[in-house]
């Protein structure tokens, strides 16, 4: 049997969100690797399929175990949110393979895209991403809190619209806080902001404010934040939120 190791995103939450090309990808596996509640969220078609449910923390180890059995024969999917891409396990993977055993270079390793929460918040409010756009992660793990600010800042100078992930986190509760303050030190009080919980998920909410009034503690860990440019802007709707979107020509809007 060829090992081979599949790199899956299941999109953001709602079963018709995940692509029939991620489906096949893990029916056709023979061992299952992710965090415990994206597992819960693939129906089980093989119960002879193996399941290796691992904490959110440990990726690299994920990765090499994942690795491991490829190479063993086994043919493994591995399992992110959303897109495997974005800030998830398909980089866990490629480090993990730079750094390992040379015959891992030589394993049948593909990835699967899926729908990222920036794409399902944005359908959410609109076309808030109609021009152009950047996403940056608030998680310090992994780089520093002064990379994360140096790269708000160049974005505020550069009027994108910015994706905000991991807003927020139980180890660092003020750190949408002090982004919000960089942004509000550069950006006009009016900027439009957009916080979208369990984008894609069939239990999505919307806050749809400015940067003048946005409540950091609005936003959680499933939450994704949208920054407009100066111009994004509103359509407003009787007794429904409005639509937020960026318009496509420069100049207009702005
Ligand atoms: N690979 C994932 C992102 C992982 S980082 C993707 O492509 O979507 C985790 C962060 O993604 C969360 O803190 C949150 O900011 C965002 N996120 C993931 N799913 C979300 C959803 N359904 N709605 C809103 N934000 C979401």
């Amino acid at each position: 049997m060829n090992g081979s190791l599949a790199i899956v995103g299941l999109g953001p939450g709602r079963s018709e969100y995940t692509t029939p090309a991620a489906s096949a990808a893990i029916a056709a596996a023979t061992d299952v690797i992710g965090y415990g509640p994206y597992l819960d969220r693939i129906a089980i078609v093989d119960p002879r399929q193996v399941r290796h449910a691992t904490g959110n923390r440990v990726e690299t180890d994920r990765a090499r175990h994942a690795l491991e059995l490829a190479a063993a024969g086994r043919r493994v999917a591995v399992v992110s949110s959303g897109d495997p891409g974005v800030f998830a396990m398909a980089a866990a993977v490629f480090e993990a393979v730079e750094s390992g055993a040379p015959a891992w270079r030589e394993l049948d390793i593909r990835v699967e895209p899926g729908v990222t929460a920036l794409l399902a918040a944005a359908a959410e409010a609109g076309a808030p991403l109609g021009c152009d756009f950047c996403a940056i992660s608030l998680s310090d793990n992994l780089k520093s809190w002064a990379t994360i600010m140096r790269r708000l800042e160049a974005a505020a100078a550069g009027d994108f619209v910015i994706a905000i992930y991991n807003p927020a986190s139980r180890a660092r509760p003020h750190r949408l806080g002090e982004a919000l303050d960089l942004l509000r030190a550069r950006k006009s009080p009016a900027t439009i902001v957009v916080l979208v919980r369990a984008a894609g998920s069939g239990e999505a909410a919307r806050i749809t404010t400015t940067l003048k009034d946005v409540d950091a503690r609005s936003a959680d860990m499933r939450t994704l934040v949208l920054i407009g440019s100066s111009a994004t802007r509103l359509i407003a709707r009787d007794g429904r939120a409005p639509w937020v979107y960026t318009p496509r020509r420069e100049g207009d809007g702005s």
